[in-house]
């Protein structure tokens, strides 16, 4: 039998319908994968058993021609998402051995329709970061290399998941996307990142970082694999009252779409000092592949997209302080006793939390504070007004927007570690569909001169995931970006 780990989810899944090879078969194939590559370090725990029983059962329900719509599917879950009885971390140590008694609402979904669940994976901690070094479980090697090279981050907080992906280790895996988490680790390791419309998955369950911001999307190979998978996460869910009580689109069926005549904004403000030329190129070559699919293309402005990092670095931290509140050794996981209850909290949060945690909590609850709040956070979040009145102003001259996803490839293991500032830019292009709730995806377009891969993202308007799928999927055919990892790991 072929090598069932490099199959599209697609693949995969009319492969199980066709009975060319069971669940069993697949999972146990996915499960040789993720062993070899243990060192890339991408699972915080892994579930083997479970999955193969998982895999078990979905084959006897396909055997009768029942199951659902990822029937027997070996995928990982970002450790973000509480999962029944299998341990969740959120990437910190504060979680200690949390199991958590039920399940998010997305993973309920993916496994109402049959996924099997191979493992939890890493991540930042509290997904705080943009290298997945943040991690209390240490960080997640990207499978990419510069020739033969040193370690390169897979890009973060969604690390553990896009390296998964990249590696073959699983045929597709959930992210959660506040600032840039699933587009930015995706176009590091030459896979598709969707960030939905705010509100079309569910929160329920998803450990919160900042409330406002957060959303759930799938990592995976291929466009159409991200609508399959989204197509199962998202839905309404009336245990979050954020969640959208709209019919998503039917995602597969927007990915071939022509594009003939659909509007494409490109902001004269996504650029940067600093960014390889490489980049601006790779830009200009996809208004080429988008205007050979019969695209328009149209020039926008988004003036405010310079304080988009600034004002996200103040909501985020803010909402992320308040959050992380109840992480005080009384509830969860671990607790360093101290002389009295105060002691306590102190002793338990200084231990449980890691630098960039620390330093997040301090930025918001400084923000947050009577003094300071008017000039920082009600600043901000009129600032995050402007953001989105620039998309509304930009929608009436186009449907979509094409951007670089991020300013550079992967970068070293260790290279920005110690200096925040640098690595908040990594977000820049990334944190303004956040910051306005809007649907966003990073399409792999080429590799750069180090043989490292770079995406371009597609930004819909709110709920019109259709032309996202349909854009990003028109770039994917043009750049027929085939290339993969070399299998340096095993
Ligand atoms: N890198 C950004 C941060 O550190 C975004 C993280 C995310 O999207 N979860 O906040």
């Amino acid at each position: 039998m072929s090598d069932l780990t490099k199959l599209t989810l697609e693949a995969a899944l009319a492969g199980l319908k066709a009975k060319e090879f069971s669940s069993v078969e697949i999972t146990k194939a996915h499960i040789d994968a993720c062993m070899e590559a243990a060192d890339l370090n991408a699972f915080i725990t892994t579930d083997f058993t479970n999955a193969l029983k998982s895999a078990e059962k979905s084959d006897a329900k396909l055997a009768k021609g029942e199951g659902g719509a990822l029937e027997g599917a070996p995928l990982g879950i970002k450790d973000l998402f509480c999962t029944e009885n299998v341990k969740t971390t959120a990437g910190s140590k504060i979680l200690g051995d949390f199991k958590p008694q039920y399940e998010s609402t997305v993973t309920a979904n993916m496994k109402r329709d049959g996924m099997v669940m191979l493992g939890k994976l890493n991540m930042d901690e509290f997904a705080m970061g943009s290298s997945n070094e943040t991690s209390a479980f240490g960080p997640v090697v990207n499978p990419w290399r510069k020739g033969k090279g040193e370690d390169l981050v897979p890009g973060g907080s969604s690390g553990g998941s896009a390296s998964a992906v990249a590696a073959n280790m699983c045929l597709g895996a959930t992210a959660t996307d506040t600032g840039g988490s699933i587009r930015q680790p995706a176009s590091f390791t030459g896979t598709v990142g969707v960030k939905p419309t705010y509100g079309r998955c569910s929160r329920w369950g998803v450990v919160a970082f900042a409330s406002s911001l957060d959303q759930a999307g799938p990592i995976t190979r291929t466009v159409k694999d991200s609508a399959i998978m989204l197509q199962s996460m998202a839905g309404y869910d009336p245990k979050d009252s954020t969640s959208i009580n709209k019919p998503m689109p039917d995602l597969s069926a927007a990915c071939g779409k022509s594009i003939k005549g659909m509007k494409i904004g490109i902001p004269k403000e996504y650029t940067m000092d600093g960014m390889p030329r490489e980049i601006e190129d790779l830009w200009q070559q996809g208004i080429k592949w988008l205007e050979s699919c019969g695209a328009e293309i149209v020039h926008v402005s988004l003036p405010h997209t310079k304080y988009a990092l600034p004002a996200y670095y103040i909501v985020a931290p803010a909402e992320a302080s308040s959050n992380l509140a109840r992480y005080d050794g009384m509830r969860y996981g671990e607790r360093v006793e101290g002389a009295n209850l105060y002691d306590t909290y102190e002793r338990t949060r200084a231990e449980g939390f890691g630098k960039e945690v620390r330093r997040r909590i301090m930025m918001g609850t400084y923000v947050l504070s009577a003094g300071y709040y008017d000039a920082y956070y009600l600043q901000a979040q009129k600032v995050r007004t402007k953001i989105a009145d620039d998309f509304k102003r930009a929608w009436e001259k186009c449907d979509a927007l094409l951007t670089p996803t991020c300013p550079s490839a992967a970068f070293a293991v260790g290279r920005k570690l110690n200096d925040p500032v640098t690595m908040y830019l990594n977000d820049i292009f990334t944190v303004t569909a956040n910051l306005a709730g809007l649907p966003a995806m990073s399409v792999p377009a080429a590799l750069d001169n180090n043989g490292l891969p770079l995406g371009l993202q597609i930004i819909g308007r709110a709920l019109d995931e259709e032309t996202v799928f349909a854009a990003s999927s028109a770039l994917e055919s043009c750049a027929n970006f085939t290339e993969k990892p070399n299998k340096w790991w095993k």
